[in-house]
């Protein structure tokens, strides 16, 4: 889905109550991108000054930290702590968009900074006058090139107005799974490879060009620059008192409609699924999260999107990623494949995914194959539990998630699989697009 060619749409309108589409509501109002003209007329030059704040206390930190807005990058850190921790050290900072997507089943940020660009280009400027910075890095991936004329464009539009009283560079960095990851942009804007380097140095200490760097989220600063003009008690009128606000979901597998859609945080999986039209087969399961994510097994669609009410199943909506798996599909046959991609897709630095990593995906391969072999089920469950907090970065951490919700999810099908060997829909041809499992040829 989240393929350079493909532009990823956004979902029918009328479904959404009202107040639950913001970040989206020019692109409703007008169905094309927004131009600088069409955005100053909505929304009025981003409020700068109003940002600026002093080392005692910086209004817009404040504001965010009211709202409780969290990152939609994956992590759904607390916002207002990561500009703080910037904002609190000396010296010249610098802000770092992160717009890489890498996640293959997302395309949300792709579609949001088509369609929305100043709105997240607001967002940096805003940052990076609440944190001390003078230069904002805006980074895409290489091989993007229509987002990169898109927002070049929009660039150019705001030079030409003289709006912004900060740097702003536009950045084309390779594309490889692991290079969306925060260190990674930071490593490669220092002239490293894109690859996740281990702390310390953390980035809000030392980031780019040994600065105080903030990494956000493209969605997040979009949040943030309305946040900036409507205020925090406009942005909770959405969601709910834990997790205010709106969010980005990319819905993609047995979907009538695929695409973006713009929902208030606490809507239930089976709502959003409706938005997109309904199911059009019956479901059995659904991929939350992306490719790094959690099965949830149709028994609990009623959940809200919602960190808190996610957890105790041991999900998250991570990037805003949401696949319908049919219930003609083999689950254990589309995390085997998954699994491949993550172990070929990682930065090969550390233990887990040097060895780990690997193995686990070939014992998923054995198992959706129905290899029989008595000491696989207890074999992958122990080389899954060694993934988490070993690697540099979480990368592994993720694949342990996948497929530890698979053999929870698909319970059933591992028995079969073992006993009576793969069902009929193994052999099938995957349900979810997966990128090619070959390794990123450069990191530079
Ligand atoms: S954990 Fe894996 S992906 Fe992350 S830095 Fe280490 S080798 Fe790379």
């Amino acid at each position: 889905m989240n393929s350079a060619a493909m532009m990823p749409l956004a979902l029918p309108h009328p479904s959404a109550p009202p107040g639950e589409t913001r970040l989206l509501a020019d692109w409703y109002t007008t169905g094309r991108p927004a131009t600088l003209n069409d955005h100053l007329t909505r929304y009025g030059p981003p409020p700068v000054a109003a940002a600026l704040g002093s080392r005692t206390s910086v209004p817009l930190v404040e504001a965010v930290e009211a709202a409780g807005l969290t990152g939609r990058g994956g992590a759904g850190f607390p916002t207002a702590r990561k500009l703080r921790a910037v904002a609190e050290r000396r010296g010249r900072a610098v802000v770092v968009v992160n717009a890489m997507e890498s996640e293959p089943a997302s395309c949300k940020d792709q579609f949001l900074s088509t369609v929305a660009p100043h709105l997240v280009l607001d967002g940096a400027v805003l940052a990076a006058a609440a944190v001390g910075a003078d230069t904002v890095h805006i980074c895409l991936p290489r091989d993007r090139a229509t987002q990169h004329r898109q927002l070049s464009a929009a660039l150019d539009e705001r030079r030409r107005a003289r709006l912004d009283p900060v740097r702003l560079r536009l950045q084309a960095l390779p594309h490889p799974y692991v290079s969306s990851e925060s260190t990674s942009l930071v490593r490669w804007l220092n002239g490293g490879p894109a690859r996740p380097q281990g702390s310390p140095p953390r980035t809000h200490e030392r980031g780019v060009h040994r600065r105080p760097t903030l990494v956000n989220n493209a969605e997040t600063l979009a949040h943030l620059a309305l946040i900036a003009r409507y205020g925090p008690d406009w942005y909770r009128q959405a969601g709910t008192p834990d997790e205010p606000g709106t969010t980005l979901v990319t819905l993609s597998g047995a979907v009538a409609a695929t695409g973006v859609l713009e929902a208030a945080l606490g809507t239930s999986i089976t709502t959003l699924l409706d938005r997109a039209g309904e199911p059009t087969e019956p479901l059995q399961a659904v991929l939350l999260g992306g490719f790094a994510g959690t099965w949830l097994p149709r028994a609990h669609l009623h959940t809200p999107l919602a960190r808190r009410d996610l957890a105790p199943l041991g999900a998250a909506p991570g990037a805003g990623v949401l696949i319908a798996l049919p219930r003609a599909a083999c689950g254990l046959s589309e995390t085997a494949q998954i699994l491949a991609y993550l172990a070929a897709h990682s930065a090969r630095q550390c233990g887990p995914c040097h060895l780990g990593l690997p193995a686990v995906a070939e014992d998923f391969t054995a198992l959706a194959a129905g290899r029989a072999d008595p000491g696989l089920l207890p074999r992958l469950r122990r080389r899954t539990g060694l993934l988490p907090d070993r690697g540099a970065c979480r990368h592994p951490d993720g694949a342990a998630r996948l497929a530890a919700s698979a053999l929870r999810a698909f319970a059933d099908d591992v028995d079969h699989h073992l006993t009576h060997g793969p069902c009929p829909a193994a052999h099938q041809p995957p349900r979810i697009p997966i990128p090619p499992a070959t390794p990123p040829e450069t990191w530079r």
